[in-house]
């Protein structure tokens, strides 16, 4: 890997805290506007929670140039008398804070955030796809025409997705003045497919071809050991992401895979005549 800034072993999950799921626990959130930002706002906010016993489980802050915001916590408040509408008057009073929501969990212990709408990554509006709708998606299509066929028509569709990757990754990268396909590569793709959750790569790129090794990718995960190759999307994303970012048609085939009994997923990227 030649990007700068990668610590390799010190990668740590994160929950993007949409909803919480804790049986027994009494839970809320809050979700306030800042109408005019200043240091240490994040500061009274946690504290008045603090103070009243609430133990925040979850927390997230955005501010925008022009100095105004959200923010949005996850209290769990079992070990104290928290009362919930009387901390929302509290935040209501700290300074630069504007309108304050409380949300009750639906059932005691299932907190699900309906406040915080529609979801964007930096420009890009995103919609979540769990982990056991991918695994339904790929077993429902492997049911209904056979694997063969399912995984031609997943990696079909994930090149015309990579194909639209890779579009949105120039424009990216030529907004920060990275204009060479490899540094497009190394510095957009790679970190992209990671922070996005769909795996770690490394890539191993030639003039014929190349190879790229994928460490968690998240089809192989779903698919178990199915006992055979099994990222077809992901396959199909990799060579329509490198065919528009390299300029050149590829095509990608899987020579090792986690749902094979392999310990990552490698690819090998052949170059198209
Ligand atoms: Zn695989």
């Amino acid at each position: 890997m030649g990007a700068e800034g990668v610590v390799k072993g010190r990668n740590r999950p994160i929950n993007l805290g949409r909803y919480a799921v804790s049986p027994g626990r009494r839970l809320a959130a809050y979700s306030m506007d800042i109408i005019e930002n200043r240091i240490g706002i994040l500061r009274d906010v946690a504290q008045a929670a603090a103070e009243r016993g609430g133990d925040i489980l979850y927390l997230h802050l955005q501010v925008s140039e022009g100095g105004e915001g959200t923010i949005f916590l996850i209290l769990d408040a079992t070990e104290s008398a928290l009362d919930f509408e009387e901390l929302v008057e509290e935040l209501n009073e700290i300074e630069g804070v504007g309108n304050v929501d409380l949300i009750l969990p639906v059932r005691e212990g299932l907190l699900i955030d309906t406040l915080n709408f529609p979801a964007y990554v930096g420009d890009r509006r995103v919609a979540i796809m769990r982990d056991v709708l991918l695994r339904s998606a790929k077993d429902e299509l492997t049911k209904r025409i056979g694997p063969e066929a399912a995984d031609a028509l997943l990696y079909n569709i994930g090149f015309e997705m990579g194909l639209g990757a890779g579009e949105d990754h120039k424009k990216i990268a030529r907004s920060v003045g990275i204009e060479d396909p490899k540094d497009v590569l190394e510095l957009v793709t790679v970190p992209l497919f990671k922070t996005l959750g769909y795996g770690e790569a490394e890539l191993r790129l030639s003039r014929q071809g190349g190879e790229i090794r994928l460490y968690r990718n998240i089809e192989c995960e779903v698919a178990g050991v199915a006992g055979r190759a099994s990222c077809s999307l992901i396959r199909g994303m990799w060579a329509g992401v490198l065919t528009s970012v390299l300029g050149r048609e590829v095509s990608v085939e899987e020579v090792r895979c986690m749902a094979a009994g392999d310990g990552y997923c490698e690819l090998k990227v052949v170059q198209r005549a």
